[in-house]
């Protein structure tokens, strides 16, 4: 039996992960499950799945997860502490799933002790990915892409040789508001901006999508997890959500990647890697669908394409500045407390009065990661205080 282990269990990448090991209960031996808030949804899998420990994120709700798991044998844990010595105890595959750099301690955790990491948590990518990548290399422990576009990148370069790699064009959906003219951003609602087209999703990254703060997300990621250089990453709208991804080699010939939009595939892809197996995901009927469009992301409407490139041009801790900003500035939307568009506008400040005076081209040590993440978002909420 695999050993595995769901980091945001709770969350839709959590629940999906879990939808597939169900299906297949014999071949996996949970080992834990982790949440923050949800603590009936954190029980309630725990005791389905019989794992060995639950651990809640947040350490005011332990008593209540004790509780929920009373006279089940099921060990209660909370606290960031207890997540990452959750990524401490032997397994075999790893899912990182929580949203935010909050993944990021648990992850390398994981590595640490040479489990499989099967990475939804882009954030760690974009904020440590040579930390991150040293340290799956330092103990010979892998990392396997499950945002599906990486998913799809990854898939499309089996067998390939990255030295024949001329582009990569990951796919964007556009969001909620792909439609909308650009005037009437500032004043949408956060549910407006939660709902999306395509994709079912956590409501953070859904917002992220309609700001295309997702894509520069996954564009840096894309840079981070297979050194390709910046100019060789491409975004496109494609508001079908079909293709996730393309490869463009030297010969000119372009592998694309074609799915429905069912994160189970790319979680899937990553459970059985290197295998492929049968997943319970809707099969395309091409004739049905007809046609596959294509759109200009353009980085006058996305500003956060924009930032994306100068953190992928500059490198260093401006990865781990542009994540920390971008989720004060989610937080604030969320909140209310500033419009749609002047998200991209406070990551663009805070980029710039922390370039001014931080030096964000030190070593990318998790130290400097977690200074500079700190100091990005006290930053970040000085500009949002300072908006009229
Ligand atoms: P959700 O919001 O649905 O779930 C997030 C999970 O993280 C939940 O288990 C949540 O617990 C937990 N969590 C929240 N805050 C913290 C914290 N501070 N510390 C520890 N755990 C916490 O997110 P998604 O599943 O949508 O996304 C998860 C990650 O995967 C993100 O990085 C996202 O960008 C990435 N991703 C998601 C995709 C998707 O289709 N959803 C696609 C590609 C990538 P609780 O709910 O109990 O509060
Ligand atoms: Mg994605």
């Amino acid at each position: 039996m695999r050993r595995v282990t769901i980091f945001g269990a709770t969350g839709s990448i959590g629940q999906n992960t879990i939808d597939l090991i169900k299906r297949d209960r014999d071949a996996y031996d949970v080992v834990g499950l982790t949440g923050a808030g949800n603590i009936a949804q954190l029980a309630a899998d725990a005791r389905d799945l019989n794992v060995e420990v639950a651990v809640t994120a947040d350490e005011s709700r332990y008593s209540e997860l004790k509780d929920a798991l009373a006279g089940t044998g099921i060990e209660a844990a909370a606290g960031a502490g207890a997540l990452v010595d959750l990524a401490a105890r032997p397994a075999d595959w790893t899912m990182s799933s929580i949203v935010g750099a909050a993944g990021l301690l648990p992850g390398l955790e994981a590595l640490k002790h040479g489990n499989t990491l099967a990475l939804a948590n882009k954030e760690s990518l974009v904020t440590a990915g040579p930390l991150l990548m040293a340290t799956a290399k330092q103990h010979g422990a892998q990392v396997l892409p499950v945002d599906s576009e990486h998913s799809a990148v990854f898939q499309a370069l089996i067998g390939e040789d990255l030295a024949c790699v001329e582009r990569v064009i990951i796919t964007a959906s556009g969001g909620a508001f792909r439609d909308r003219p650009i005037e009437d951003l500032q004043t949408v609602t956060v549910s407006e901006a939660a709902s999306h087209p395509n994709w079912d999703m956590g409501t953070r990254i859904t917002i992220d999508s309609a700001s295309m703060f997702n894509k520069a997300l996954e564009l840096i990621e894309t840079k981070e997890y297979f050194g390709v250089s910046a100019s060789q990453i491409e975004a496109v709208i494609h508001p079908e959500s079909l293709i996730h991804a393309l490869v463009g080699f030297c010969d000119g010939a372009l592998m694309a990647h074609v799915g429905p939009p069912d994160m189970r595939h790319a979680i899937g892809f990553a459970l059985h890697y290197p295998d492929r197996k049968c997943l319970p995901v809707e099969r395309l009927d091409l004739t049905q669908i007809g046609q596959f469009t294509f759109r200009k992301a353009c980085e006058d409407r996305y500003p956060a394409l924009r930032l994306a490139r100068e953190v992928m041009d500059q490198g260093g801790l401006w990865g781990a500045a542009f994540n920390a900003a971008k989720e004060q500035a989610l937080d604030a939307f969320i909140a209310e407390d500033i419009g749609f568009l002047t998200m991209a506008a406070i990551v663009d400040e805070t980029l710039s009065t922390l370039a001014a005076g931080q030096d964000l081209l030190a070593d990318v040590t998790l130290e400097n990661i977690l200074k500079t993440d700190q100091l990005a978002r006290t930053t970040a909420q000085e500009h949002i205080k300072s908006r009229p």
